[in-house]
């Protein structure tokens, strides 16, 4: 069918929840191949680098980027792929922001390596093998790509077009952003596909929060029976909503649970864990002179850096644990 457009979809440095997303559209699916030819879908059909080469430049409508950028390979197939798309659709956390995956920028790529082949107990590597990027062998060579030393969320790598928020994205937001593209309704480049708000202001529970809202107290999911019908945060259960883009259906929420801060910060925002500091630091109410409770109290909150840069270290500020 050489009249319809064609469309690719790809998979980095993610764990693949975001192509069970596209395919959890459902029969909206149906009418998606009736209107577009996929060209490229790696994950479900047997294409290769070539068929993607041998196509023009801009062949693709658009091409839909799961995952981070963390080996070459990626990075290679991400570049291709932007010169042969008209609009690159930066898809779920991990390609809008880095994801879970970008909080492994904690930690070198060598420490990450020692790890994995040395040091974790299940481990025997009395030989020390580690991975290379080339191998020869009896007159037969092997390539394998370079473990980069951070994780790129697709935009610090190639320009992008739209993002499609979400761990995984929900199929209102896949069905809205493909009806969009196939209908010619997209708005200005560079948008996030879903509403600039925060999630408080759509959240059910946001009416049983006190106006005037403070806390002495943080407390984690599993240390306490959460009322599912008041707000999380006065509850003191760290709730990523005053800071995170709205758009998700609330489904954390409405099943009890904390916002984890998926669908990423609100336009605008550079740092969604600062903004998320920041909101925190105005509720937590303790006098200059209680400075060693509110440490205590802190200490609820274990991991700050995987609780408040969950979905968006490699995006945020900082980005990466500073290196001596
Ligand atoms: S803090 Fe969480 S639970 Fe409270 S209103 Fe905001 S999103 Fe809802
Ligand atoms: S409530 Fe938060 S973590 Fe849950 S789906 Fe919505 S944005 Fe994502």
């Amino acid at each position: 069918m050489p009249d319809k457009p064609w469309v690719a979809f790809y998979w980095c440095a993610s764990c693949g929840g975001c192509e069970e997303a596209v395919v959890d559209i459902g029969e909206k699916i149906l009418e998606v191949v009736q209107a577009v030819n996929i060209g490229f879908w790696p994950v479900a059909m047997d294409f290769k680098r070539e068929d993607v080469e041998k196509k023009p430049e801009g062949f693709f409508v658009a091409s839909f980027i799961n995952g981070g950028v963390r080996t070459s390979e990626q990075e290679d197939m991400v570049k291709l792929l932007r010169r042969k798309s008209k609009l690159i659709f930066a898809f779920g956390s991990c390609s809008h922001l880095g994801g879970i995956p970008g909080l492994a920028n904690l930690y070198s790529r060598n420490e990450i390596l020692n790890y994995v082949y040395k040091e974790s107990p299940s481990t025997d590597n009395s030989q020390n093998i580690f991975p290379l990027t080339s191998f020869e062998d009896n007159g037969y060579a092997l390539h394998l790509p370079e473990f980069y030393d951070r994780v790129y969320s697709l935009d610090q790598v190639i320009p992008v077009d739209y993002y499609i928020p979400g761990c995984a994205p929900p199929p209102d937001i896949v069905t809205g952003a493909l009806e969009a593209l196939i209908e010619g309704n997209l708005p200005e480049k560079g948008s996030v596909l879903s509403p600039n708000k925060a999630l408080c202001s759509t959240c059910p529970l946001n009416e049983t929060k006190p106006e005037k809202l403070l806390i002495r107290q943080l407390k984690r999911p599993h240390e306490v029976q959460a009322d599912p019908d008041k707000c999380f945060l006065t509850q003191g259960l760290l709730c990523m909503g005053p800071a995170t883009r709205t758009g998700c259906g609330e489904r954390c929420i409405k099943a009890g649970m904390p916002c984890r801060g998926c669908f990423g910060p609100l336009d605008n925002v550079l740092d969604q864990g600062l903004s998320m500091l920041s909101a925190l630091a105005s509720i937590l109410d303790f006098s200059p002179e209680e400075l060693s409770k509110l440490e205590e109290t802190l200490e609820a909150c274990p991991d700050p850096a995987g609780t408040l840069y969950r979905f968006s270290l490699p995006a945020s500020i900082v980005k990466e644990k500073r290196r001596k």
